[in-house]
């Protein structure tokens, strides 16, 4: 009898999942795992945490519990440090491995090695690209700088995602006598009347957002509204599902291309593609630079100015005196979400014209934003600063132009104008 133990990351769902598909394939006894992290405080002084993130992520455990209740197993949530509190639970059971996805990003990857360094065998599996990188027409270190090269180089040798995996057959049921709490279940909150996206997490609402957006068309509009600030239907909002991993980057393509195929692909279906072929390539750009990403002069090694915590406690609660600003904060804090867009303006702001540290912006997204994505988040705010690959170095965005162009008619300015 081999026990596994399945720990779900960033990978809350059945389907299209290799890794949990691998473990239940290679197991006849199989723990499927969830570990909270600890409570954090941030070098700036805040929860690592914030109560968006933590509603919408109870939501998806509360729903891949269901789903794993339904086949016949059951989710164990552990509390606290993941690296010690995973070793005593292979000990409980008798685990023989951990499998789990691969997350390339610093922290992450600390933890893979503290277990192995414990004497625990761990086998984790690259999934969470669109792209298989074995399929890319250039190694991990070669992954060129700058990402038009790279989309160019996918789109010439004509690379495409294969296709999404069916769940797994059989769940193996859990090693006896282990009986597991059922998970916490959380107070339902009421989303802010305002809030753009006022959806639950986890793969059952993830499927009924996408086939609405699908049956509604809105790829077609995708390219001409992805820009605007405040409406749910401008942009895919794929990103909380995609982060929590309630939906993978190749179920949604695998679907646009069903899409493209019923009802033609234009600029907009095509600019899904485009923005998802971003968030591969920071992924890829973490494989190829890691910790450096994270350094504060990141790749470039250029003059970083001092930290203004007084500007930065301003700009985190919409105190700044610019308008456009203030009202973005304000509708990250009540939400926990904000457009692509506003996110540049607010991101600038504090780089440019507060002139405060590109990772106290980086640290206060991680603890408000729904999606949150350590790589999406941190390359971001890395390419804004100046500090990452791209070759014009840092973008500043001018709050007046922006205006102009995104909020002519105050109209997002007044629907943030209180908290
Ligand atoms: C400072 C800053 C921080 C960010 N932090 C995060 C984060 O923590 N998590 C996150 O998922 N995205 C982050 N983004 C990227 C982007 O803002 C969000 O992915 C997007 O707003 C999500 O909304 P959507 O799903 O409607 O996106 P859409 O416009 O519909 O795009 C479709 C998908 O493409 C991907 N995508 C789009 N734009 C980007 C981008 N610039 N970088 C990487 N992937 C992209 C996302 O997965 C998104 O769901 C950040 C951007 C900035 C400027």
């Amino acid at each position: 009898m081999s026990t596994v133990i399945y720990w779900f990351r960033n990978d809350l769902r059945l389907a299209d999942n290799p890794a949990l598909r691998h473990a239940c394939q290679t197991a006849s006894r199989l723990v499927p795992v969830y570990c909270h992290a600890p409570e954090q405080i941030t070098q700036w002084g805040f929860p690592r945490v914030g109560r968006h993130r933590r509603q919408f992520l109870a939501g998806g455990l509360a729903d891949l519990a269901t789903q794993l209740g339904a086949r016949g197993s059951t989710l164990v949530e552990l509390h606290g440090d993941p690296v010690g509190s995973l070793a005593e639970l292979a000990q409980q059971t008798g685990a023989r491995q951990i499998i789990c996805e691969a997350i390339a990003a610093p922290e992450e990857t600390a933890e893979i090695n503290a277990l192995r360094a414990a004497g625990i065998d761990v086998d984790c599996h690259w999934q969470s690209t669109l792209l298989d990188p074995d399929s890319l027409p250039f190694s991990s270190d070669g992954l060129p700088d700058v990402f038009t090269t790279f989309r160019q180089a996918v789109e010439k040798a004509g690379i495409a995602p294969r296709p999404p995996l069916p769940e797994p057959v059989l769940i193996p049921p859990l090693p006896a006598g282990l009986c597991p709490a059922p998970v916490t279940p959380i107070a339902p909150t009421t989303p802010d009347p305002r809030s753009a996206f006022p959806f639950a997490g986890g793969a059952t609402a993830a499927e009924g957002h996408l086939a609405q957006y699908l049956h509604r068309k809105l790829p077609h509009t995708y390219k001409a509204t992805r820009n605007r600030l405040a409406g749910i239907d401008d942009s895919s909002k794929f990103s909380p599902w995609l982060a929590s991993g309630a939906l993978s980057a190749r179920q949604i393509m695998a679907r646009l291309k069903a899409f493209e195929a019923e009802h033609g692909a234009n600029e907009g279906s095509y600019w899904l593609w485009f923005e998802l072929l971003w968030r591969d390539y920071f992924r890829l750009l973490h494989c190829k630079y890691g910790q450096h990403l994270y350094r504060a002069s990141g790749l470039n090694g250029h003059h970083t100015p001092a930290h203004a915590p007084d500007a930065f406690a301003r700009w985190r609660k919409g105190e700044t005196g610019e308008a456009l600003v203030d009202a973005g904060m304000r509708e990250l804090a009540a939400t926990g979400n904000l457009s692509n867009r506003m996110r540049q303006i607010v991101a600038s702001y504090l780089i440019h014209d507060c002139a405060c540290d590109w990772r106290a912006g980086a640290a206060w997204f991680e603890t408000q934003l729904i999606d949150y994505d350590v790589c999406s988040n941190h390359a971001n705010w890395l390419y804004i600063a100046g500090h990452g690959t791209a070759p014009r170095g840092g973008r500043r965005f001018n709050p007046d132009k922006q205006t102009r162009e995104y909020d002519a008619d105050g109209r997002y300015r007044a629907l943030w104008s209180r908290p």
